[in-house]
């Protein structure tokens, strides 16, 4: 289960829009499941399928949660071209069992679909997003 500030919700689906054909990538954090902060990410490899983080960025990143006492709960990209779920890469390349990964698909511009997995081992499992209004 996975809490989202209507605001921060809003500002992923804007994010991949935005970046659009292109991936794009981020991170979210918060405390117990529920998410407090949002962090637009560089996807340094540019590319429409595939997204990688600046190592440099994601260290800032995590200090900055650590300062603010939150955890990364949430890594998240966008699939300009394909649905809201994991591809066999992100399975693959997922070595971050206690964190959501979030999808935001375009492949219907302009209804955006964005869902949340947890992948563990190669297994990958639903979690619920919930969108909060205040
Ligand atoms: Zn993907």
């Amino acid at each position: 289960m996975l809490e989202i500030p209507e605001k921060i919700h809003q500002a992923i689906i804007d994010h991949a829009q935005s970046g659009f054909p292109l991936e794009v990538c981020g991170i979210l954090g918060g405390s117990a499941g529920v998410v407090r902060s949002h962090y637009p990410m560089t996807n340094t490899d540019a590319s429409n399928d595939h997204f990688m983080m600046d190592p440099k960025e994601q260290f800032a990143v995590i200090k900055a949660m650590r300062a603010d006492a939150e955890e990364m709960l949430v890594i998240y990209h966008s699939h300009p071209e394909s649905p809201a779920r994991p591809s066999e890469e992100d399975i693959r390349l997922a070595l971050t069992p206690g964190v959501c990964h979030l999808i935001v698909s375009l492949q219907n511009r302009y209804t955006p679909v964005a869902k949340a997995f947890t992948i563990n081992g190669g297994v990958v499992t639903p979690v619920p997003i919930t969108v909060n209004g205040a």
